[in-house]
């Protein structure tokens, strides 16, 4: 991984199981939450005492068709990438057909493929990918990047009409950070690395990167900078556009390269435009990034507020404070309930303590009026730095917690926060085998409208519930926090009818929360990409003329519709 060490050989390179998120042996359990069925049986009535999961799916019961590569074209990119390194296997061409939405979970499971990549290459270098591009571009081919796979946008999915053979072209051997500038703070690193890699790589001279999506154990450098992603400590480290500063991207006639220089004047910014064009532009080789020198103190310090509405006059009174958190964010009242419910049994006499002390806190506050299920809201602020710096924010912070109603609970809850946020997202398998969708809506809001905007997507969540009929559970936090705004990050559970049935289940209450999101001023997503899944919304996002803008910067740059088609705009 490091300039000394070998490559990863294309069967070395982290990949998720083919049906699911992560880790073959990784599963999510609720047998030591001893509040997470009751939850489970009251919100979405679903009965974990009697539900019987699903087996995990067996690829060798499900119909795979064959590749339809060309024996020539195999021949020509086994030449340039190495026969190790070009993979046509099921599991492989499966997997690579998919991201990690929901409804990418569904068909990946559900097996009738409609279709699936033909090819998977595994490039080392910037010459192996301009020499595969080559390729597809001389056979009139299509090329999907692909960096860990986990887009819920639909982006690494091959258009089902597509007749052309599909190459998927996998990142995962370009791993390294090349080099660190450390006057500037700029690190060149090659942009197939994964989340852990890179930090590992980086920690290990004293620097961090400072992005850490949800998904960053799965995810890389060039798919982040490929959708704009987000990290959950955004508010100190920036978005991803903001910690790119420079890229290379091979692109159908040549090499693309944008100065890694922290300001530029260079015109309207092809930098921006590179970043999120999910690799219809071209695929990115290499990102240069800010890094920081890794804090001597961390702290993620816990607190309560009695409602949402306090909780946001909070949080935005820390946006607009001298301090400056790694990260603020805001879980609403049944968001809280949920967290509540995935705490762990307590084991050892400390943990015991501490769930006393809870409980007697909590009684305390419900003697005050506090609604402490469904209503209060657990908030989470990230304090990095010096000590005196972390104390001295901490302490500005508290002062404002308080002037909103809110308490101070610590840093023990958020010690545990810190620890697990990785995890989540296993549950959503988990909830799948027992026939129960979970799923996330994300959209950038303005501190005028936040909470006109979370209101107005409850109900249009649970509007939609009524009519169907049938149980569902919303939940939100907000989270990445700006001078203007912040991200309100929706999370929905539903319990569905049938296999048959399910996409068409799930899609009655995705779309009318998108709706909501655009009908009330708000983005139709704030870091989950366009790709298919987000491309109806798409014209409501930027206008029509804006999409037509997009779509004219495509069509000149890959008239052949070679790279990534279909994607974010169609055709
Ligand atoms: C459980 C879960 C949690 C998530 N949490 C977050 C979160 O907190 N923040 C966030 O921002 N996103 C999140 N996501 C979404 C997803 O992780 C991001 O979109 C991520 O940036 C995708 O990175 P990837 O490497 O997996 O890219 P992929 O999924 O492999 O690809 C995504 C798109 O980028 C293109 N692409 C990939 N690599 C390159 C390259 N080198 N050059 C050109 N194009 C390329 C692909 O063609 C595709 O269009 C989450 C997803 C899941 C399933």
């Amino acid at each position: 991984m490091s300039a000394g060490t070998a490559r990863p050989t294309a069967r070395e390179v982290r990949r998720h199981k083919w049906w699911g998120w992560g880790q073959d042996d990784v599963a999510f359990r609720h047998d030591n939450k001893p509040a997470f069925a009751p939850l489970a049986r009251d919100k979405i009535s679903l009965d974990l005492a009697t539900s019987v999961p699903d087996p995990d799916p067996d690829l060798s019961l499900l119909e795979v068709p064959p590749s339809g590569l060309p024996e020539a074209v195999r021949e020509q990119l086994a030449s340039a990438v190495g026969e190790d390194n070009l993979l046509l296997e099921d599991e492989f061409r499966v997997l690579h057909s998919f991201g990690r939405s929901l409804p990418d979970l569904v068909r990946v499971r559900a097996g009738g493929y409609e279709r699936l990549v033909d090819a998977v290459v595994y490039p080392a270098s910037e010459d192996e990918i301009e020499a595969v591009l080559r390729i597809v571009l001389d056979h009139d081919l299509v090329l999907i990047p692909y960096g860990g796979g986990s887009c819920i946008s639909g982006s690494v999915t091959p258009d089902p009409a597509e007749r052309r053979p599909v190459i998927t072209l996998n990142m995962g051997r370009l791993d390294r950070v090349v080099d660190i500038d450390e006057t500037a703070g700029l690190a060149r690193v090659e942009a197939g690395v994964y989340g852990p890699d890179l930090e590992e790589q980086l920690q290990e001279r004293g620097w961090t990167m400072g992005h850490f999506p949800d998904s960053f154990t799965y995810s890389t450098l060039g798919g982040w900078a490929a959708t704009r992603s987000s990290g959950m400590q955004s508010d100190k480290y920036g978005d991803i556009e903001d910690i790119v500063r420079g890229l290379r991207v091979v692109h159908p006639r040549g090499v693309i390269s944008t100065k890694a220089i922290p300001g530029r004047d260079s015109g309207p910014s092809l930098h921006e435009l590179l970043l999120g064009s999910e690799g219809r532009l071209g695929i990115i080789s290499e990102c240069t990034v800010q890094v920081h020198r890794v804090a001597s103190v961390r702290q993620v310090i816990a607190y309560m507020y009695p409602d949402w509405e306090h909780g946001i006059r909070g949080m935005h009174a820390i946006a607009r404070s001298e301090v400056s958190p790694t990260f603020t964010r805001l879980s609403d009242g049944p968001e809280t309930e949920f967290s509540l419910a995935m705490v762990k049994e307590p084991t050892s006499t400390k943990g015991k303590v501490a769930a006393k002390v809870q409980d007697t806190l909590f009684a305390y506050l419900r003697s005050k009026g506090w609604q402490t299920q469904g209503e209060m809201c657990i908030s989470y602020v990230c304090f990095e730095g010096t000590k005196e710096h972390v104390e001295r924010e901490k302490s500005i912070v508290k002062k404002i917690v308080s002037r909103n109603g809110g308490i101070t609970l610590g840093s023990g809850p958020g010690a545990i926060y810190d620890q697990k946020k990785f995890d989540t997202p296993y549950l959503r398998d988990f909830l799948m085998s027992h026939q129960v969708f979970g799923d996330v809506c994300d959209t950038g809001a303005t501190w005028s409208r936040i909470n006109e905007i979370h209101s107005r997507v409850y109900d249009a969540f649970h509007a939609q519930r009524r009519e169907v009929g049938k149980p569902g559970f919303m939940f939100c936090h907000m989270s990445h926090s700006y001078h203007a705004g912040a991200c309100l990050y929706f999370t929905f559970a539903i319990p569905y009818e049938s296999e048959e049935t399910a996409l068409e289940e799930y899609y009655g209450a995705k779309r009318r929360v998108q709706q909501a999101f655009v009908d009330h001023g708000s983005t139709v997503s704030h870091h989950h990409a366009v790709g298919t899944e987000h491309q109806p919304w798409i014209e409501e996002d930027i206008t029509s003329l804006g999409a037509d803008v997009i779509r004219g910067v495509f069509a000149q740059n890959d008239p052949g519709r070679n790279l990534n088609p279909g994607k974010i705009v169609s055709p």
